[in-house]
């Protein structure tokens, strides 16, 4: 086995990590961190030190690690068929197997699933799938995408562009100039402090339609939105949001994308966001927990109306030209097979749904009056803690008080995983649905001693 030092060593002079502080890793001030080994809810470094992990890496392993039904049926698929592709009709018993899998969880109007790797390309095929089906519909002019600030939708050029958030954009020439953004309904932030949710949610209606009327209907193809924004904040909408959004989108024929990377597959305590806010998407976007993330694996959901137009689209032009080396991956769509199995054995979404409550009215009990927090919020296997400098006034911290990554960095000395989300002031957690309730009642109680070093 290699010495820690000689991979630190290598990690330093060859890995360049995502999402990562570049010039500090070279320097030293972001430390080479080798994880091992993981079980349930907890991960272990090669130093031997063991943490709950409250986000599921990166709210991906849902069913939990170390499942070894997953890992076996890796292990026979790959020994059987490694890989195949799926190109003009091929496919594997686990990626027709899947396939069926998803469209029995996914809404009823739902039709097919293309399958890619990560949830950027999901989301890249998604657009790609909306441009295609508008000129086939024969309005070239309808192909701009409305997404909310705050949204995240992944990290390539459009995805990127999507993605509501400063820091995907910055020296990276995006967005592109196909992409506009509209208020996130992000209630605990909104300017005017009297307004109701219900008067907010008309507030964000109202942006919406603006937004429309500005651009012009016959130039927007569609409008993208997580359920629940995720990386943005964990921020569930107000009451009433999605079917007041939905009702502007129908009236001006934009279609609609639920992006389900985060919500797909149980994280709000239903096996779809769309179903827990009564979404009807045109595509839904899947990822993460379509395999709990023990192989990389993401899905475009197609609905009956698009799936029409796509296959007349076909009749045209030939061939649909869209497609990757790895698409229904066998691999993966065996993770894939195993892990929804797993979901439905061990009734996974109803512990999510109690254990994510408990999780939350924890929290609430526990740092609900804290002078230094603002909000708590969540859904089922969802939690948010948002830090400000006054409660009483609400004064905000600044991205650089970076108040999120020191009580992160604390709670991890205590040895538990959340994440300080890229805001800088909010501390979030998705732990995997087996949490139990005395790994809730640790998280709540390590945060509390957490935010009392720095706070
Ligand atoms: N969409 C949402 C809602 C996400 O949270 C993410 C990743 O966190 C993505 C898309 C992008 O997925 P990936 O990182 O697999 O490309």
């Amino acid at each position: 086995m290699l010495r820690n030092d000689q991979l630190a060593e290598w990690d330093r002079e060859t890995f360049f990590h995502p999402s990562t502080h570049l010039a500090q890793f070279a320097r030293g001030e972001v430390q080479s961190r080798i994880i091992s080994g993981a079980s349930g809810c907890h991960i272990e470094d090669r130093n031997g030190n063991k943490h709950l992990d409250a986000f599921a890496g990166l709210y991906c392993v849902n069913v939990g690690y170390g499942r070894p039904e997953i890992a076996e049926a890796i292990s026979k698929q790959a020994h059987e068929l490694a890989y195949y592709h799926a190109y003009v009709g091929h496919g594997t018993e686990a990626s027709i197997t899947l396939a069926k899998m998803v469209l029995d969880r996914a809404p009823d109007h739902m039709s097919k699933v293309y399958f890619g790797l990560s949830g950027s390309d999901a989301n890249e095929t998604n657009i790609k799938l909306i441009w295609y089906y508008n000129n086939i519909l024969g309005r070239p002019e309808k192909k701009k995408i409305i997404s909310r600030w705050r949204g995240y939708h992944g990290s390539g050029l459009m995805t990127g562009s999507l993605t509501g958030l400063e820091l995907f954009h910055k020296k990276f020439d995006l967005p592109l100039a196909q992409v506009v953004h509209t208020e996130a309904p992000y209630y605990y932030r909104r300017d005017d402090l009297d307004q109701t949710e219900e008067q907010f949610v008309a507030h964000c209606v109202t942006k919406l339609e603006e937004l429309i009327a500005r651009e012009g209907a016959d130039t927007i193809a569609a409008f993208i939105g997580e359920p629940v924004l995720g990386t943005g904040g964990i921020v569930p909408p107000p009451a009433g949001y999605w079917p007041a959004i939905q009702a502007v989108l129908d009236k001006h024929d934009i279609l609609l994308v639920a992006d389900e990377v985060v919500t797909g597959f149980g994280r709000l305590g239903t096996m779809m966001g769309s179903d827990h806010y009564g979404i009807k998407p045109d595509l839904i976007t899947i990822a993460k927990g379509l395999t709990s993330a023990y192989a990389p694996l993401s899905g475009s959901i197609v609905s009956d109306k698009m799936w029409k137009v796509l296959e007349q689209g076909t009749d045209e032009n030939g061939p649909i030209g869209h497609g990757w080396t790895y698409s229904a991956h066998p691999i993966g769509a065996a993770a894939g097979v195993a892990n929804l199995k797993l979901l439905d054995d061990l009734d996974l979404i109803t512990n999510n749904r109690e254990t994510g409550g408990y999780l939350n009215s924890a929290m609430h009990d526990a740092l609900g009056d804290h002078p230094n927090v603002g909000d708590i919020r969540g859904e089922g296997m969802l939690c948010a803690v948002e830090f400000v400098k006054d409660r009483s006034d609400r004064v905000y911290f600044d991205a650089a008080d970076k108040v999120g990554p020191q009580i992160a960095g604390a709670l991890a000395d205590l040895g538990v995983i959340g994440r300080a989300m890229p805001q800088g002031d909010i501390l979030g957690f998705a732990p995997p649905f087996c949490l139990n309730r005395a790994e809730a009642d640790e998280v709540v109680t390590k945060t509390v001693q957490a935010v009392s070093r720095i706070l």
